[in-house]
C-alpha cells in the first residue's frame, strides 16, 4: 500500500510505502494505481494519549470502548490510556484485562489501561499495582484520577512499587481538603458569581510535595492536567534538579479561560464549561502554553471526559465536571500553539505522540515515520477550517465547549499499524 503526497512533519512531498503493518518506504514520486492521496496533508506519527476516559465498565451510557476509540481515531490518535476510574474500578488485573481485552475486539486504537493507585480510588490501601503491571494489560500508569493521592505516606509507597516495573505514578494534584465544594477557579471571577473558589494553591502544593517525595524515594512521577502558573513554576524547579518528572497540560486549558463562566456565546453558568481541574486566568494560560513549548510541561493530554447530557445540561452546581476532547484535540493545539508561532508540526509531533508514547511505555507508538517503523500515522489538513458540531463526534457523548466554534484543522486520515481507520474524515 501507498500512501502518495504527503508531507512528513510539514516537509517536502513524499509517498510512504507500507507493507505488513511496517514502513517500508519513505520517498518522493512512489505512486501505485490504487495509491492513497494525501492531497499534500501533512503526516504525523499516530498520537497518543496518556488520559482518557472510556467509561466502559459502568458508564457505557456515556461512552464504550468502542465509541472512546472510534472518537480517538477521528482525532488522529493510534493509542489510548484508559483512565481507571471506570465502574467497578480498574484497581485489579482482572478489571484491566477486561478493558485491554474490550479495546483488543473493538478498539479502533491501541487501549492501554491506567490501574487504580488505591483500591476503589478510595485513598485508604494500595492497589494490587504488582499484579496489574505482570497481567497481559502490562500496566505501566497508575492513577487515581479524578481524585486525587493526597495521603503522602500511600503515595510514597507507590512511588517506591512502581519502580520495580519501571512504573509511573499519575497524580491527580488536588488538595481536597483545599478544595471542599469547589465549582470554579477562587478568583475574580468567582468572587462576583458568588461560586466558591478552587484556589491554585490546592493543585500546587500536592505538586510540590510529590516532586519532593518522587525525588526522596528516586521514582517516576507524572502530574495530569497542570492548569496553574505557579504549577509550571515548581515543575520547572524540579526538572532543574534532574528529578524525574513529566507533566502534561489539556487543550482546554491552553485555550479557555474562567471568565467564560460569567459570559460566553452560550450565556453564564453554562455548565459545559465545568472541569476539574477548572478553567483559570489569562495569566495561566499564558504560563501554560509557554512551558509547553519550552518543555517544562512534557505533553498534551486530552482529558476527554464524557458525560451524557442529563449530567451535564443542569445547574451548575449540579452538573458533572469534564469535557469530550479527542476529536478536537489537535485543532486546538494548532489554535493555541501552531498559529501563535509557539510550536512548528515537529513540535507537535513530539508533545502529542512520541513523549506520551515514552512516559507510558509503548514501544509501538510515538515512533518516527521511517523505514522500519509501524505504521501507525496520521494525516492532517491544517489549512482547513472547521465549524465544530457535536452532533457529527463519534463519541457518544457531545459535552464540548467548542460548539459552533470555527476550529483550524481536520483530521484527514489515520492508520493503525498500516490499516486505514479513518479516511476522508470517515470512520473506515
Ligand atoms: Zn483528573
Amino acid at each position: 500500500m501507498i500512501i502518495k503526497n504527503v508531507r512528513i512533519l510539514g516537509g517536502e512531498p513524499v509517498s510512504i510505502r507500507i507493507a505488513d503493518g511496517v514502513i517500508a518506504e519513505v520517498a518522493p514520486g512512489m505512486d501505485a494505481p490504487e495509491a492513497i492521496d494525501g492531497g499534500g496533508a501533512i503526516a504525523l506519527p499516530g498520537l497518543v494519549d496518556l488520559h482518557t476516559h472510556l467509561r466502559e465498565p459502568g458508564r457505557e451510557d456515556a461512552e464504550t470502548v468502542q465509541t472512546g476509540t472510534q472518537s480517538a481515531a477521528r482525532g488522529g490518535y493510534t493509542a489510548v490510556h484508559a483512565m481507571a476510574n471506570t465502574s467497578p474500578v480498574a484497581d485489579t488485573a482482572g478489571v484491566v484485562e477486561q478493558v485491554w481485552r474490550l479495546g483488543r475486539e473493538h478498539g479502533l486504537c491501541d487501549v492501554h489501561p491506567v490501574g487504580a493507585v488505591t483500591v476503589g480510588l478510595e485513598g485508604r490501601q494500595l492497589a494490587e499495582l504488582g499484579a496489574m503491571a505482570d497481567s497481559a494489560a502490562r500496566v505501566r500508569v497508575f492513577s487515581d484520577d479524578g481524585k486525587c493521592v493526597d495521603d503522602a505516606v500511600l503515595m510514597r509507597r507507590a512511588l517506591e512499587y512502581v519502580k520495580a516495573f519501571d512504573g509511573v505514578v499519575a497524580q491527580h494534584a488536588q488538595e481536597p481538603r483545599l478544595t471542599s465544594g469547589a465549582q470554579m477557579n477562587e478568583g475574580v471571577v468567582s468572587g462576583r458569581l458568588g461560586l466558591t473558589g478552587w484556589p491554585a494553591v490546592a493543585e500546587e502544593a500536592i505538586i510540590a510535595r510529590d516532586c519532593l517525595l518522587a525525588a526522596h524515594v528516586g521514582s517516576r512521577l507524572h502530574v495530569c492536567h497542570v492548569s496553574t502558573a505557579g504549577s509550571v513554576e515548581i515543575i520547572r524547579w524540579a526538572k532543574s534538579k534532574g528529578w524525574n518528572v513529566t507533566a502534561e497540560v489539556t487543550p482546554h486549558h491552553l485555550l479557555l479561560t474562567d471568565d467564560l463562566v460569567e459570559e460566553s456565546p452560550v450565556g453564564a453558568y453554562n455548565p459545559i464549561y465545568k472541569v476539574n481541574p477548572p478553567l483559570r486566568t489569562r495569566a495561566d494560560v499564558e504560563a501554560l502554553r509557554a512551558a509547553l513549548a519550552d518543555g517544562t510541561i512534557d505533553i498534551v493530554a486530552t482529558d476527554h471526559a464524557p458525560h451524557p447530557v442529563e449530567d451535564k445540561e443542569t445547574e451548575w452546581s449540579a452538573a458533572a465536571m469534564g469535557m469530550v476532547g479527542l476529536e478536537t484535540a489537535l485543532s486546538v493545539v494548532q489554535e493555541a500553539m501552531v498559529e501563535t508561532g509557539l510550536l512548528d508540526w515537529a513540535g507537535v509531533a513530539q508533545r502529542m505522540s512520541a513523549l506520551p508514547a515514552r512516559i507510558g511505555r509503548l514501544p509501538g507508538q510515538g515512533r518516527p515515520l521511517e523505514a522500519g517503523e509501524p505504521a501507525n500515522i496520521m494525516l492532517y489538513d491544517p489549512s482547513a477550517r472547521t465549524k465544530v458540531d457535536p452532533s457529527a463526534f463519534a463519541s457518544k457523548s457531545r459535552n464540548t465547549p467548542y460548539e459552533g466554534m470555527t476550529l483550524p484543522g481536520r483530521v484527514v486520515a489515520t492508520f493503525l499499524r498500516g490499516r486505514p481507520t479513518v479516511l476522508e474524515g470517515k470512520l473506515v
